[in-house]
This record gives C-alpha cells, structure tokens and sequence, in this order.
C-alpha cells in the first residue's frame, strides 16, 4: 500500500477529505466507466472503491484490455 493512501485513509476518519484514489492516493477527478468494465476490476481495489484514471487504466491493462482516451485535434 502506498504509503499517500494510507495517510489519507487516517486523516479522512478525523476530517472530511477529497475522493482520492485507493490505489495511489492522489486526489481524484470524476470519469464515466461502463458498469461491466467496472465489474472486472472492482475487486482489485483493497481499501474503496475510488480509482484515479491512471490507475484504472493500469488495472485494465493488467487484465489485458487496452483501453485508451485521448483528445485529437480538430482541424
Ligand atoms: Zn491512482
């Protein structure tokens, strides 16, 4: 466990704290998943169930899916 995910887990049972994500600890920003994709990776997560993106894309990857966002430019 990284050591950012558990200090946060302490302090977040004295005071009132952004989501973070329960793998890495960094704070986290709202992202869409699809109910089923969600499900294949759910129990990986030990301490919550709050995922940063990167960390959710490092758990799909290690199920062997591949899925990537990324903006394009329009022309
Ligand atoms: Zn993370």
């Amino acid at each position: 466990m990284r050591l950012l995910v558990l200090l946060k887990l302490l302090l977040k049972r004295f005071k009132c704290l952004h989501s973070f994500c329960k793998v890495c600890g960094r704070d986290v920003h709202d992202f869409v998943v699809e109910d089923e994709l969600w499900a294949l990776i759910e129990s990986d997560i030990k301490y919550g169930n709050v995922l940063c993106y990167d960390c959710f894309n490092e758990l799909m990857n290690k199920k062997g899916i591949w899925i990537t966002w990324k903006l394009e430019e329009i022309e």
